[in-house]
C-alpha cells in the first residue's frame, strides 16, 4: 500500500471521506491530484533494480496500476473491512478477472440462479469452453447448493440482494457452507454496498461490486472491484496487469470523489426505497411489491437482522396489466429516467422484460421469473414526496 488508512476503523462517513488517502498530498492539495501519465520514470538503473527487488514501493507502468487507482482501492478495502481491493474497469471486468485468476480446467462453480444474467452467461458460455463446469441452483436454497458441491467445486457465487427479485441471502449460512466444504465464496454486494452490509465480516472470501452503481453513485463512470485477503487477491492483481482491465487515473479519481458521499447518499437511497415501496404496496393498481424492507417480503427477517438499510431498488408488478399497459405506466413517469443501471443520484425506471429479456422466449422469461408486468425502479436521491407524487400520477 502506498498510503496508510488513517480512517480505517472509523464510522462509515468518516471512512468514506478520509480512508485510503494520504494526509499530505503533492502540491499541498486537499484532493488527490489526477496523475495523467501512462508510464513512470526511474532516476537511474539502480532504482530499477531496487524496485524489482521490492526495496521500493512505486508505480512502473499504467497497466499495472496508478496512484489514483491505489487510493480508491485502499478506500474501498477500508470501507468493506477487507485487507485489500483490486479495481477493474467494470463490474464484469472484476468478475471475469477474479474467476479467471482462480479457476483451472476441471474445476466447477455453483451459482444461485438470480445472479446477474451476464455473470451467469460468462460462466455458462465461456468458462465452459475452458473446461470449467457450471451449475445453477435456486437462489437461497442452501441444501441444493450443498448438494451441488463436488470434490471439484472451487467457487460458490451469489448476489445479495438479488436483482430484480431482491432476495436476501443469509450470508453467514452461505459463508459457512463454503468454509465447511473447503470452497471459496463470493458475494456480489453491488445492491447493498458496505453501508448496508459487510459480507466479509460474515466470513465470505470475496466481495465484488459493480462500482458503476452506488459506489460511483453519479451515473458518470464504470468500474468494478473485488475485495478480500492479500493472499487471495495477489493472483487477481497479477492477471489484471496482463489482461489490461485497469482504470484510467481520471476514472479512478471520479470514483474516489463519488465515494466521499457514499454514506450520505445511501441514507437517502434507503429512505426513498422504503417510502416508495410503502406507497406502492398500498396502491390499488399495484399487484405486489418486492422490497426487503417491507414486512411482506419473503426475506424481510434476514434483511432486518443483517442489513442497516434496504437500498434504493424497488420491484413491483402492475395489476392485471400486459406488457404494453405496464410500459404505459413507465412512459408516464416524469422524474425517473428510463434506462438500465441503478445506484446513481438520478432515479431510473425500466421494464426488465423489455430492457434485458426482450430476445428471450416467454418460456425462458418464466424460468428467470421475469413477468411482463414487472417494473424495476432504482430510486435516486430526489425527495421521496416528489417520487411518490410522480408514481401516483403515472399509475393514475
Ligand atoms: C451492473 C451489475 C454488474 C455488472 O457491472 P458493470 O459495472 O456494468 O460491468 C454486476 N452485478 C450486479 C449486481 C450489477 O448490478
Amino acid at each position: 500500500m502506498l498510503h496508510p488508512n488513517p480512517a480505517g476503523a472509523a464510522g462509515p462517513s468518516t471512512a468514506a471521506v478520509h480512508a485510503g488517502e494520504a494526509r499530505h498530498k503533492p502540491g499541498f492539495s486537499i484532493t488527490d491530484p489526477i496523475f495523467a501519465t501512462s508510464t513512470y520514470t526511474f532516476r537511474d538503473t539502480q532504482s530499477i533494480v531496487d524496485f524489482i527487488e521490492e526495496k521500493q514501493t512505486r508505480e512502473e507502468y499504467g497497466r499495472y496500476g496508478n496512484p489514483n487507482e491505489r487510493t480508491v482501492e485502499d478506500k474501498l478495502a477500508a470501507l468493506e473491512g477487507g485487507e485489500e481491493a483490486t479495481l477493474f474497469a467494470s463490474g464484469m471486468g472484476a468478475l471475469v478477472g477474479l474467476l479467471m485468476a482462480h479457476l483451472n480446467a476441471g474445476d466447477e462453480i455453483v451459482f444461485f440462479d438470480e445472479c446477474y444474467h451476464r455473470s451467469r452467461e460468462f460462466c455458462r458460455k465461456h468458462l465452459t469452453r475452458f473446461g470449467v463446469g457450471f451449475q445453477e441452483v435456486t437462489s437461497c436454497d442452501y441444501e441444493a447448493m450443498e448438494r451441488a458441491i463436488t470434490p471439484r467445486t472451487k467457487f460458490l457465487v451469489s448476489e445479495s440482494p438479488t436483482n430484480p427479485h431482491l432476495s436476501v441471502v443469509d450470508i453467514e449460512r452461505f459463508a459457512d457452507i463454503g468454509r465447511r466444504r473447503g470452497v471459496l465464496t463470493l458475494i456480489d454486494a453491488t445492491l447493498c454496498t458496505p453501508y448496508n452490509l459487510k459480507p466479509l465480516e460474515a466470513g465470505v472470501d470475496f466481495v465484488l461490486h459493480s462500482a458503476t452503481k452506488y459506489l460511483g453513485g453519479h451515473n458518470d463512470l464504470l468500474a468494478g472491484v473485488v475485495i478480500g485477503s492479500h493472499k487471495l487477491l495477489e493472483p487477481v492483481r497479477h492477471l489484471r496487469g496482463i489482461m489490461g482491465g485497469v482504470n484510467s487515473p481520471h476514472n479512478a479519481y471520479l470514483l474516489e470523489r463519488g465515494l466521499k458521499t457514499l454514506a450520505l447518499r445511501m441514507e437517502r437511497h434507503n429512505a426513498n426505497g422504503l417510502a416508495v415501496a410503502r406507497f406502492l404496496e398500498s396502491h390499488p393498481r399495484v399487484e405486489r411489491v418486492l422490497y426487503p424492507g417491507l414486512e411482506s417480503h419473503p426475506y424481510h427477517d434476514i434483511a432486518a437482522r443483517t442489513m442497516r438499510g434496504y437500498g434504493g431498488l424497488v420491484t413491483f408488478f402492475i395489476k392485471d396489466a400486459d406488457w404494453r399497459q405496464t410500459a404505459a405506466v413507465i412512459d408516464a413517469v416524469t422524474i425517473p429516467r428510463i434506462g438500465p443501471s441503478l445506484g446513481g443520484v438520478e432515479s431510473l425506471i425500466e421494464q426488465p422484460m423489455v430492457m434485458s429479456y426482450w430476445n428471450y422466449s416467454p418460456a425462458e422469461r418464466a424460468t428467470f421469473r421475469i413477468a411482463d408486468n414487472m417494473v424495476r425502479l432504482a430510486c435516486g436521491i430526489e425527495d421521496a414526496d416528489d417520487l411518490v407524487a410522480d408514481l401516483a400520477q403515472a399509475l393514475g
